[in-house]
């Protein structure tokens, strides 16, 4: 929701630290000219910063990918948004802004410049955008650097025509797993359950700061990929969330995850909201949130992230409640 605003970047501090590297011997403005210059090479997110004394911007990205679900279910734009708002209006820490986006086309800033990337969709919005292959081929080149990525309910789908037959796909290794939807080496399981009970498989991690356990109807996802090992999580991998699913047959499913990359990236897949509601649901905005900042290399606060959500149609869904998909006009 937040206008974007093209920032300057500080070329003449560049150019000054650049004239300071070929000085034979380095005075102390000329060393302190390339510690600026090394600062800002090294942390692109500063780059956006408007005045000297501000904190350093945190940009997140948010990509919006094509739904067609009943209203009051997924919502992704409204979604979306809404995490938009979130990320900056929270009470307890700043310097975080959104951009969210509904085609790969639309990305305001320059790529290098996002730390972490949201996606929510129906599947993987990488590869059902109408600019799939150009946005595959930019998030890799992010992804390379150790940028962020985080996909939320639906958005860490993949379907059969998008991964290899063994089920191999590059969100596999930013993401540490995904949700197979009728594919052939593996088959993920989505229902609605009335009390799904979430637990965090990682109380001293940084996602699992300021919230306990909460139960909600919702459609967390169970039976996701994590890899041709036996389904064993890659190496850097690990459960943020798991549940005792399905009530009939339960056993400790991971229905959020994460993963440390080798390129110093963070990714991270959670499977909830399924129903627009739930976003009011303190405790899985809390997490969702926390998940964000930590994929974007922030500090979360011991009591994790903080903030008050306006009314749900803030966001303008199709619905808050849910409701019938629409039937195509007849002629
Ligand atoms: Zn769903």
């Amino acid at each position: 929701m937040a206008a974007y605003c093209p920032r300057s970047k500080p070329e003449s501090l560049m150019a000054q630290a650049a004239s300071a590297r070929i000085a034979p011997i380095p005075s102390m403005k000329s060393i302190t000219l390339l510690c600026l210059s090394l600062f800002v090479f090294i942390s692109p997110a500063v780059q956006s910063q408007e005045k000297a004394g501000q904190d350093p911007m945190t940009s997140i990205l948010i990509v919006v990918g094509p739904s067609n679900h009943a209203p009051g279910t997924h919502e992704v734009a409204a979604g979306g948004r809404l995490i938009e708002y979130c990320l900056e209006n929270m009470t307890n820490i700043s310097g975080v802004e959104g951009d969210v986006v509904y085609a790969w086309s639309e990305v305001p800033r320059p790529h290098h410049e996002y730390a972490s990337i949201v996606f929510i969709g129906d599947s993987f919005p990488g590869e059902k955008l109408p600019d799939s292959d150009q946005a595959m081929a930019d998030i890799s080149t992010m992804m390379k650097r150790g940028c962020g990525l985080v996909c939320i309910h639906y958005g860490v789908g993949l379907q059969k025509d998008d991964v290899s037959q063994d089920g191999d796909h590059p969100l596999l290794h930013w993401m540490g797993g995904y949700f197979a939807t009728k594919c052939v080496h593996h088959q993920s399981i989505a229902k609605a359950y009335r009390d799904a009970k979430i637990d965090s498989a990682v109380p001293d991690h940084p996602p699992s700061r300021g919230w306990k356990t909460f139960t909600l109807f919702d459609e967390p996802y169970i039976n996701n990929y994590f890899g041709p090992d036996n389904n064993q999580l890659l190496p850097g991998a690990f459960a943020l969330a798991t549940s005792l699913l399905p009530p009939e047959n339960p056993r400790k499913e991971i229905v959020a995850w994460g993963i440390q990359r080798r390129d110093t990236g963070r990714g991270a897949g959670i499977t909830l909201p399924h129903f627009y509601k739930n976003w009011q649901i303190e405790e899985l905005r809390r997490f969702i949130l926390n998940t964000i900042l930590w994929t974007a290399k922030r500090e979360v606060p011991e009591d994790g992230v903080q903030t008050t959500l306006p009314a749900l149609e803030t966001f303008e869904p199709e619905s808050v409640e849910v409701g019938q998909k629409k039937k195509k006009a007849l002629r």
